[in-house]
């Protein structure tokens, strides 16, 4: 089920109860158990999909709630509230500071779109007035420096990079020293994909990274969980950033990935240009989809 198939599909179950002559507790059952079923087509984990519907009966207590109130609207409150608890992790991400020399290292598996967000990510900070630079220690894809190239010299951004090298933390050391050298403030590193480099870029660069961001392709669905604790076991994983929104995208996967990396969604990838990226909000996002 893609995105705006399942806030419509919620927003039905909602329209559904509320048509009930009273909303008793087998009319907010058949509307839990809708919602429950649209969201697990959409990816989201089993269990925190169970997890919401435990919440949302212990909020709405129906034997408490007085004739006069808006059951509709309390009920309605309580499913914005659970889903906007399913996307916030309760704490927001590192915060950079402009003119200070961050070094933000970004993990994600092959095809996830990890190089095509390095650049949206240094674009973006680059409109923002900031001095970004991009930095390729993917020695393991060939292919992967020329691509970052090209995004760079399209966006103007900086990079660096080798065609020889093969240690990824050479690269990622010589890269961070050099633009730190020319004042950057922002020096993003794009890394393999693979486990193991990361655990050792991340162990063995002289300047840890400030922030580590997990990208992850929307598509992936019910793997989305697991693929995100994965990364998040093998380095600190800070921000999540969930490309391919646009298309056919389920949503369910950034849920689970919040829930698995504890982490919040900082930007979403809706296309493959540079400037198809949009800031993250988690509630403005619930309206949304919510219609
Ligand atoms: P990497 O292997 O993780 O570095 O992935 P790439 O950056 O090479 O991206 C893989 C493919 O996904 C490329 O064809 C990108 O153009 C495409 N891609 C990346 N982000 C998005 C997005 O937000 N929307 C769409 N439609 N395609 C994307």
């Amino acid at each position: 089920m893609v995105l705006a198939e399942l806030g419509g599909s919620i927003s039905r179950a909602i329209q559904q109860m509320s048509n009930a002559t009273i909303i008793d507790e087998k009319a907010l059952n058949d509307c839990l158990n809708e919602i429950t079923r649209a969201l697990l087509q959409s990816d989201v984990q089993f269990k925190l999909v169970r997890d919401m519907q435990t919440n949302i009966k212990k909020i709405v207590n129906l034997d408490d709630l007085a004739a006069g109130h808006n059951k509709r609207k309390i009920i309605q409150q309580a499913i914005f509230n659970e889903l906007c608890k399913m996307l916030d992790p309760g704490k927001p991400s590192f915060t950079l500071k402009k003119g200070k020399t961050s070094v933000v290292m970004f993990v994600g598996l092959q095809g996830s779109g990890k190089t095509t967000t390095c650049t949206k990510y240094a674009y973006y900070h680059q409109k923002k007035g900031w001095k970004p630079a991009l930095v390729c220690a993917d020695t393991f894809r060939a292919g992967a420096f020329d691509q970052l190239k090209q995004n760079a010299t399209k966006a103007k951004i900086p990079f660096y990079g080798s065609y020889m090298e093969s240690d990824p933390v050479k690269i990622s050391v010589e890269g961070v020293e050099r633009f730190k050298k020319e004042n950057c403030d922002l020096i993003i590193v794009d890394t393999s994909g693979r486990h193991k480099q990361e655990v050792a870029l991340f162990e063995e660069m002289r300047q840890k990274p400030d922030l580590v961001i997990f990208v992850m392709d929307s598509s992936i669905g019910q793997a989305a969980f697991d693929q995100a604790q994965a990364f998040k076991q093998s380095v600190a994983v800070g921000a999540v950033i969930v490309t391919k929104m646009d298309g056919h995208a389920k949503g369910g996967g950034a849920l689970s990935a919040v829930a698995a990396t504890k982490s919040p969604v900082i930007f979403i990838g809706t296309g493959e240009h540079m400037d198809e990226f949009e800031v993250f909000d988690v509630k403005p996002f619930v309206s949304r989809l919510l219609g």
